[in-house]
């Protein structure tokens, strides 16, 4: 029997960040803890890698990261020194690999049905970082970051409901993906946070040569898909929403909300992953 490696995958927003106050504090203990094993967590988020970075910084993690929904996979180059394969591109700080639409492809179809339509829309393509800070209510910095967009665009829609719902069937059928967010409607291309998950375990494996194994951990409909495909999957308690829908033969659901149910659940697999 070959090795078993493991590798955790996260949402950040109400699993490893507390949905109200961002704080990670209480998931310290098991971050320490796999650290110290030497297993990556990856951080799997609807934020840009602007924003991932930053956490990364603040959380003390190296380790790859999934952003924008699943449409880009990151590997920082202090990890992986090089790699030769024609999925993956490079930049100064990582290799990547793109799994959904870069945003210029967006933008430029986006303006384009725009004109042709009328449709009665702005998105953060349009605006300064004024009016992002206003339509965001996020400090300079951080709406910054969140602006710094690649494979998504965020807008508002001004016009009517009827045509919203065409500019919704337009896109679906051109291959883009339309996300009602709370503030804002994402347009991104066809990847999802578990389809990169996937992209990501595969990697590992001819990495270490071994099999390699997930956990996943996340809190929102938007984490069932990454949930789905983990191996073990694991629903994180939300002080907002129930647990998400997960079809998957057995899910550990946390106890605590948030990160500390995030260090509930890494303790409870400790046994069963070294
Ligand atoms: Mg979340």
């Amino acid at each position: 029997m070959p090795d078993t490696r493991y590798l955790v995958i996260t949402d950040l927003d109400g699993t490893l960040l507390d949905h109200h106050t961002y704080q990670w504090q209480a998931a310290q203990p098991a971050l320490d803890w796999l650290q110290e094993k030497q297993i990556p967590v990856v951080i799997n988020t609807s934020k840009t890698r602007a924003e991932v970075i930053e956490l990364q910084h603040a959380l003390n993690i190296n380790a790859p990261a999934i952003v924008e929904n699943g449409s880009a996979i990151f590997l920082p180059k202090t990890l992986i020194t090089s790699l030769q394969n024609a999925d993956w591109q490079e930049n100064q700080s990582s290799y990547f690999r793109v799994l959904g639409k870069t945003r210029q492809h967006i933008l430029e179809r986006l303006h384009e049905l725009r004109d042709k339509n009328n449709w009665k829309f702005e998105g953060f393509a349009d605006w300064s970082v004024e009016q992002i800070v206003d339509a965001t209510r996020l400090p300079t910095e951080d709406a910054k970051r969140a602006s710094a967009r690649e494979y998504s665009e965020a807008l508002s829609w001004f016009g009517d409901d009827n045509s919203l719902q065409a500019f919704q069937t337009q896109l679906r059928e051109e291959g883009f993906q339309v996300l009602r967010g709370g503030r804002f409607i994402h347009v991104l291309g066809q990847s999802n946070k578990g389809l990169a998950s996937l992209v990501l375990k595969d990697f590992y494996a001819q990495q270490w040569h071994t099999l390699a194994s997930t956990i996943i951990l996340g809190d929102g409909p938007n984490d069932r898909d990454m949930l789905e495909v983990a191996d073990i999957p694991v629903a994180v308690k939300s002080p907002v929403n129930d647990f998400p829908e997960i079809n998957h033969a057995s899910v550990f659901y946390t106890h605590a909300f948030g990160p500390e149910g995030w260090n509930e659940a890494i303790s409870h697999f400790k046994t069963s992953i070294i």
